[in-house]
C-alpha cells in the first residue's frame, strides 16, 4: 500500500530556542524526504511537515527521542492540515509574536565536538577558548536582552570573520544560528596580565607555571572571576585566604577529569552524574583521606568541593596544569563575586599575582552552583550557572504575573508566569550593596528579558530583611507577606509537582514567625495557600540575638541552663570547665529578655550542641557548627536521646539535657552527636505520627537548611517511611533559603486564586 501524503503541524514547547533546535528539526525533515517549514514563535517552535505519512511518524518519534542536548521538550501539540504540494524544506524567520519565555537558556559546558575541536591541531579553533556551538557555551550571562540575537549578548561588538558567518548561515552546520560563534581571527581573545602588562607566549603555560610555582591568579571565567592556585600547595592556599579574608570556610577544586576527581573524593553513581553533566555544579563530595589536596582547602570538612572544567578555557587551563587547583570567587568574603572588569581590576587587584582574562564582557553575573546528593536524590545547595534561568512547571499556573522578593541570606527572587517560574540564579546575603543592586538590577533584567510584569509580589515576613523592604515600596503590585517556613514548604511542594495538603517539617536557623519569635524547627500541616503550625521546638531565648548565630557557646550556657538549672554549673564537662566564667551576663540577658529574642530555630540547638561537644565555640561562616556536628557523628550508632513531644512543643531542652549528661559521663563525641540527631529525628517523625492521627495526612515535606545535613535527612526520612508516610524531598529547588522566593511566589498566587 502506498503510504498517504499528509501535511501536520507540530507546536513545540520547552526549552527549544536558541539550543540549536532548529537545525535539528531541518536535518529530520530532510533525513526523512519531508517539505514545510520551522519558526521560533511566542511559545517555542512552530513546525509544519509534509511527506508520507509513514515519513511523518517517524519524524516525530525523532522528534521527541533525539532532540539537541540542551533542549528539552516539553510538549508537542499536533494538528492535520490540508496538504500544500512538494516542495522544499526551508527553516523561517521568527514570527513576531511577541515575548517568549524560553528565551535565555543556562550557560553550558562545551559539547564533545566542540572539546575534540579545540584538542585537534588540524582545526581552525585549535586551543581556542571561546570555542561553542548551539549544543553549548555561554547563553545567560552574555545575554543583555531580547530577541536572543547576537547584538542582544556581549558578542554584538565583535564582528563574524566570513568563516564564521559561513558556518553562522548554514543550516546544516553545528553553529547554525549559534549566537556567540566565534574563532581565533574574529572573537574575543585571551591574555595572560602581570601588572597591566601581557606576558609574551601561550597565556595557558604561563598560567600554569605561575600556578606551579605559588602565585594566585585571577580568572576570568563565565559569569564572573575566579582567584585560583596551586590546591596541594598548603602555602599558596593560606595565602590566597589570607588576601581573600576567608578564614576556614571551604574552597571548591577544579579538577582536570573525572579519573582525577576520584583520586581526590569518594563518588557516587548520582555525584558522578551531576558532576559530568552539561550543567557543570560544584558537587560536594567526601573526601577521600589519601587525597593531594592541602588541608587548608577544606579544614575540619569531610567534604570536599569539586567541579570539572566548564568552559574551553578551563580544559585547556586544566590540560597545562598537572594537579587539582583552587578555584573560588573572586572576592573579598562576603562581597559578591567581581564580574565587570574595571571592578575587577579595583577590587581584585591587591588579590593577585597575575591575571588570566579576555575581553568578552560578562553582563550578568552569575556564580558557580552547588549539589549534594544522597538516598538517591541530588539538589542544589546554591542554585546558579548551567540551571539559572532555566524554568520550574508549577500548577496550578500563575493567575497574574507574580513575584517572589526571597529573603535575606543565599537570596534569590522568583518571577511566575503561567505555568511557569523563573528562579532567578544564587544572588548573595542582601547585607552588601552590592548584593542589593544585583537584587533590584536582577528583577529589571528578568522582567524584560522574560517580559513579565509582576502584580503581585509575595515577601518575607520578617520586617528587617532587605527584600521585604524592598518589597512594601513597590507601587502598584498586590502585595502578600509569607511565612517563612510555609514559603519552604511549598518550594518543596512545587519542587515534587505536588498541590495537596501536606504535613512540612522546615528545619532551619532563622524564620520569623507570626508571633514576632524566630522559628526554625515547625512541623505545619500546609496547604498552598495558608498553613497552620502544629507543633515547634521549645522556645529558648537568644542571648545577643546575631551574637548568638556567631557564638554557639552563648546558646550551650541557655540550653544546659534551661536543662538542669545550677547543676549546670558543676557538670564536670570541658565546655563547662571553659566557659562558666562568661554565663553570668549571658544567662541575665537571656532571662530578663533584653536582646534576647525567643528561638525555636533548629540550627540555634545544633549550635548548642555543637559547642557542648567541643567542637566549637565560635563560627567563622553560617551553619559551620552544625556541618561539624554532622559530620563528626558516628553512623553506625542507633541509640536515641529522649525528647518528648507534647501539646504541640517538642522538648528540645530535654534533648539538649541528655547531650550534657551523657558527656559527662564519658560518651564520646561522636556517639553523642549520632545519639542527638537520632532523638531529633524520632521526635520529629513521632511529631508527624500525631498530626496524620488528627489531620489524615500521609505526606511528609522535608524543607529548611537543615535538612542539608544527611545524617539528620536520612534519619528522619527512614523513619518516616517505616511508619508508611510518603517522603517529599527537594531535586531542583534548594532546601535553603534559595528557594523560599518560589514558595512565596506560589503562596502569593494561591491566595490570590482564593483556594481554600
Ligand atoms: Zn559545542
Ligand atoms: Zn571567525
Ligand atoms: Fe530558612
Amino acid at each position: 500500500m502506498v503510504d498517504q501524503r499528509m501535511r501536520t503541524r507540530l507546536q513545540v514547547t520547552g526549552t527549544v530556542q536558541g539550543v540549536g533546535f532548529r537545525p535539528f528539526v531541518y536535518g529530520l525533515a530532510t533525513r526523512f524526504r519531508l517539505s514545510g517549514f520551522v519558526l521560533n514563535d511566542a511559545t517555542g517552535v512552530l513546525i509544519e511537515v509534509e511527506g508520507a505519512s509513514s515519513d511523518i511518524a517517524s519524524f516525530r518519534v525523532a522528534l521527541v527521542d533525539e532532540p539537541p542536548q540542551l533542549a528539552t521538550v516539553e510538549s508537542v501539540d499536533e494538528k492535520q492540515i490540508e496538504p500544500e504540494g512538494p516542495g522544499v524544506f526551508e527553516i523561517r524567520a521568527s514570527a513576531d509574536g511577541g515575548p517568549v519565555r524560553t528565551a535565555v537558556a543556562p550557560d553550558m559546558a562545551p559539547c564533545d565536538d566542540c572539546i575534540a575541536e579545540i584538542f585537534d591541531p588540524d582545526q581552525r579553533r585549535f586551543r581556542y577558548p571561546f570555542t561553542n556551538c548551539t549544543n553549548c557555551g555561554p547563553r545567560f550571562t552574555i545575554t543583555m536582552g531580547i530577541p536572543y540575537d547576537r547584538p542582544n549578548t556581549t558578542m554584538g561588538t565583535f564582528e563574524m570573520c566570513a568563516e564564521c558567518r559561513a558556518e553562522y548561515e548554514n543550516p546544516a552546520d553545528r553553529r547554525f544560528h549559534a549566537q556567540p560563534i566565534a574563532c581565533p581571527r574574529c572573537g574575543p581573545r585571551l591574555s595572560l596580565l602581570h601588572g597591566g602588562v601581557s606576558i609574551d607566549g601561550d597565556p595557558f603555560v604561563g598560567a600554569a607555571r605561575l600556578l606551579a610555582e605559588g602565585s594566585v591568579l585571577a580568572i576570568k571565567g563565565l559569569g564572573g572571576y575566579h582567584l585560583a592556585c596551586d590546591a596541594t600547595n598548603h602555602v599558596a592556599v593560606a595565602e590566597l585566604r589570607r588576601r581573600k579574608h576567608r578564614e576556614e570556610k571551604p574552597l571548591a577544586v577544579m579538577v582536570a577529569d573525572l579519573s582525577a576527581a576520584t583520586d581526590l573524593v569518594v563518588i557516587s553513581e548520582d555525584e558522578q552524574d551531576a558532576l559530568e553533566s552539561q550543567r557543570r555544579p560544584i558537587v560536594l563530595a567526601r573526601r577521600r583521606t589519601d587525597g593531594v589536596v592541602a588541608e587548608s582547602v577544606a579544614p575540619g570538612n569531610a567534604y570536599l568541593g569539586i567541579m570539572l572544567p566548564y568552559t574551553p578555557l578551563h580544559y585547556l587551563l586544566m590540560a597545562e596544569v598537572r594537579g587539582p587547583i583552587v578555584l573560588t570567587s573572586g572576592n573579598l568574603t562576603d562581597e559578591p563575586i567581581a564580574y565587570v572588569d574595571s571592578d575587577a581590576r579595583d577590587r581584585l587587584s591587591g588579590l593577585v599575582d597575575a591575571w588570566l582574562t579576555h575581553d568578552r564582557p560578562i553582563h550578568v553575573r552569575c556564580d558557580d552552583s552547588v549539589v549534594r546528593s544522597a538516598r538517591g536524590s541530588t539538589w542544589p545547595v546554591r542554585r546558579a550557572r548551567g540551571y539559572a534561568p532555566g524554568s520550574l512547571r508549577v500548577t496550578p499556573p500563575f493567575l497574574r504575573p507574580t513575584l517572589g522578593a526571597g529573603p535575606e541570606l543565599k537570596h534569590t527572587f522568583c518571577l511566575g508566569s503561567e505555568d511557569h517560574a523563573i528562579l532567578s540564579h544564587h544572588i548573595g546575603d542582601l547585607e552588601t550593596f552590592e548584593a542589593m543592586s544585583a537584587f533590584t538590577q536582577g528583577v529589571e533584567h528578568f522582567t524584560r528579558i522574560f517580559d513579565i510584569t509582576p502584580e503581585v509580589v509575595g515577601y518575607d515576613l520578617h520586617p528587617d530583611y532587605m527584600s521585604t523592604k524592598w518589597a512594601l515600596a513597590q507601587q502598584g503590585a498586590e502585595l502578600v507577606g509569607v511565612q517563612h517556613h510555609h514559603a519552604h514548604i511549598v518550594s518543596c511542594m512545587i519542587d515534587n509537582l505536588r498541590t495537596e495538603p501536606v504535613i512540612g517539617l522546615a528545619l532551619d536557623g532563622t524564620g520569623y514567625g507570626e508571633d514576632g519569635a524566630i522559628w526554625g524547627c515547625e512541623v505545619l500541616t500546609c496547604r498552598l495557600a495558608g498553613y497552620e503550625r502544629v507543633a515547634h521546638l521549645r522556645y529558648v531565648p537568644m542571648p545577643g540575638a546575631a551574637m548568638a548565630i556567631r557564638e554557639p557557646w552563648r546558646m550551650a550556657a541557655v540550653y544546659l541552663n534551661e536543662a538542669l538549672g545550677q547543676e549546670a554549673e558543676s557538670l564536670p564537662i570541658d565546655f563547662v570547665a571553659r566557659t562558666r566564667e562568661r554565663w553570668g551576663p549571658i544567662l541575665q540577658m537571656a532571662s530578663s529578655g533584653l536582646n534576647a529574642p525567643s528561638t525555636s530555630s533548629a540550627g540555634r540547638m545544633f549550635d548548642a550542641v555543637a559547642a557542648l561537644c567541643g567542637l566549637r565555640t565560635r563560627v567563622s561562616y553560617e551553619g559551620q557548627a552544625a556541618a561539624e556536628l554532622e559530620q563528626v557523628a558516628d553512623w553506625s550508632e542507633l541509640d536515641v536521646y529522649p525528647c518528648t513531644v507534647a501539646n504541640g512543643v517538642i522538648d528540645g531542652v530535654e534533648l539538649v539535657g541528655a547531650v550534657a549528661r551523657d558527656l559527662s559521663l564519658g560518651s564520646t563525641v561522636p556517639e553523642v552527636a549520632a545519639r542527638f540527631h537520632n532523638g531529633l529525628a524520632e521526635a520529629l517523625v513521632r511529631a508527624c505520627m500525631e498530626t496524620r492521627n488528627q489531620r489524615e495526612l500521609e505526606t511528609v515535606a522535608l524543607s529548611g537548611g537543615a535538612f542539608q545535613n544527611v545524617l539528620l535527612l536520612q534519619r528522619v526520612t527512614s523513619g518516616l517511611e517505616s511508619e508508611g508516610f510518603e517522603v517529599l524531598v527537594h531535586r531542583s529547588v534548594p532546601p535553603n533559603d534559595g528557594g523560599i522566593s518560589l514558595g512565596q511566589a506560589v503562596v502569593a498566587n494561591a491566595r490570590g486564586i482564593g483556594e481554600s
